[in-house]
């Protein structure tokens, strides 16, 4: 049921089997790497947001819905809030001066997502290590609502419609842009239903869990028949967002690459090697032979591509509020990194003249930053849907193994 990633959204000629490859050997090994750094692993995160969209919400009660925050004890001093505001934009060399500046600029218009605000008592850091994505049991009409919220009041509805048209066929009216954003959000919505087919509650006893793969449930979801044919289009889904999340990395280089930059965690040693190993990834990622051209996308300074820009930023926050309705805390927590994560993308997509001039720029005041938030969520984000196509491969070994 395998189909290549083509067509006229894609603008990249490239096939499943060369993204496969080039993720598989050169960005999966690196970023997992990267991931279980103390940098990357610990997430502030406020999981009490109320749901500003409806008031029958409660919360779910299921065991595996929910997430152990971390004691302060284990979070790394350099992280922790005191420290934290003196050296936010981890630019330890920089002077008082510069980082007022970056303040000025680091407003909210710049954002494609509703990010949490750190200082709030009720935002807490969690081991992302600790508390993996994976199966739930959310599901049923409370996850459909919020599936359908996404998709059916955020997705630029080309008409209005009882029931929208199915934005993915190419006479639904709507614009290559935001037919591209359904594409991103279905390619989210596939990723997190291949986790909970990779890492399925197996078997359950008072002493052990058993976590594995669930080659029906994979199926049931993505085989062509039995999906009518939604379920390799879904796939494509997930690696047009790849595409596109990658390219983000690839843009963002020389962000990272400035000395000033650093990934502080308080501990020097490990810091400096986790900046190595990034950059390598981010070398990595700019040497994919075969870029998705995001010009045709998100270029332009005319008044259209101004209009759309806002367009993509007022769609993406209001998702993110929808996040804030997930009943599942497991869920929320993954959710709202995972559209954090896209939402910087974006943010780097958009920015791209920003970026280009910024080694031009003085070091000290750059006029385009990331906050660690935007950064840890970034990289787990793109993590998410590295491993997701990782986990294709081996769903296709298993699958194979099934027919002998
Ligand atoms: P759903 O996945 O709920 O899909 C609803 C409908 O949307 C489908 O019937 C189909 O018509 C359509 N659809 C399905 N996939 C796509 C796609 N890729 N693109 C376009 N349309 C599609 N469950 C867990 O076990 N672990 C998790 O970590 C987890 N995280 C979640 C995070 C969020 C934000 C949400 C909303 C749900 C999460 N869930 C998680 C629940 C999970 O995504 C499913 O909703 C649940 O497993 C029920 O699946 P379903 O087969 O009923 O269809």
């Amino acid at each position: 049921f395998w189909s290549k990633v083509t067509g006229t959204l894609d603008d990249c000629a490239c096939d499943v089997e060369t993204i496969d490859r080039f993720n598989n050997k050169e960005i999966f090994p690196k970023l997992q790497k990267l991931l279980s750094s103390d940098y990357f692993r610990f997430y502030k995160v406020n999981l009490n947001n109320p749901c500003p969209f409806w008031t029958d919400h409660s919360q779910c009660g299921l065991k595996y819905c929910a997430v152990k925050p971390c004691t302060p004890g284990e979070v790394p001093e350099g992280l922790k809030s005191s420290s934290y505001k003196v050296l936010e934009s981890h630019i330890v060399d920089e002077t008082r001066q510069a980082l007022q500046e970056w303040k000025k600029h680091d407003d909210e218009s710049d954002r494609f997502c509703m990010l949490d605000d750190e200082d709030s008592p009720e935002s807490q850091y969690v081991d992302l290590l600790l508390n993996p994505e994976r199966f739930t049991g959310y599901k049923g009409p409370e996850a459909w609502r919020i599936w359908n919220s996404i998709y059916e009041e955020n997705c630029f509805k080309p008409y209005s419609v009882k029931r929208p048209l199915n934005p993915l066929a190419s006479n639904s009216g709507l614009c290559v842009e935001k037919r591209a954003f359904f594409r991103l959000i279905s390619g989210l919505h596939a990723s997190i239903n291949i986790h909970l087919s990779a890492r399925y509650l197996l078997d359950e006893n008072w002493f052990k869990m058993k976590w594995g793969h669930n080659v029906s449930e994979f199926q049931l979801r993505f085989d062509e028949e039995l999906t009518e044919g939604e379920g390799p289009k879904r796939l494509r889904n997930l690696y047009f967002l790849y595409l596109i999340e990658l390219r983000a990395l690839a843009k963002i280089l020389p962000y990272f690459e400035r000395p000033a930059f650093h990934l502080y965690t308080g501990q020097r040693t490990q810091d400096n090697e986790n900046k190595k190993l990034l950059l390598e990834l981010l070398h990595v990622a700019k040497s994919f032979p075969l870029h998705f051209d995001e010009t045709a996308l998100f270029a332009g300074n005319n008044k259209e591509a101004m209009k759309l820009k806002e367009d993509f930023k007022l769609t993406f926050k209001n998702i993110s509020r929808i996040i804030d309705c997930v009943e599942c805390f497991k869920c929320r927590l993954w959710g709202k990194l995972q559209t954090q994560g896209l939402g910087s993308a974006l943010k780097i997509l958009f920015s791209e003249r920003q970026i280009e001039a910024m080694p031009n720029t003085s070091n000290t005041n750059p006029s385009f930053q990331l906050s660690r938030q935007e950064i840890v969520s970034l990289f787990n984000a793109f993590g998410r849907i590295s491993t997701s196509v990782r986990e294709l491969e081996n769903f296709r070994s298993l699958l194979s193994n099934l027919k002998q």
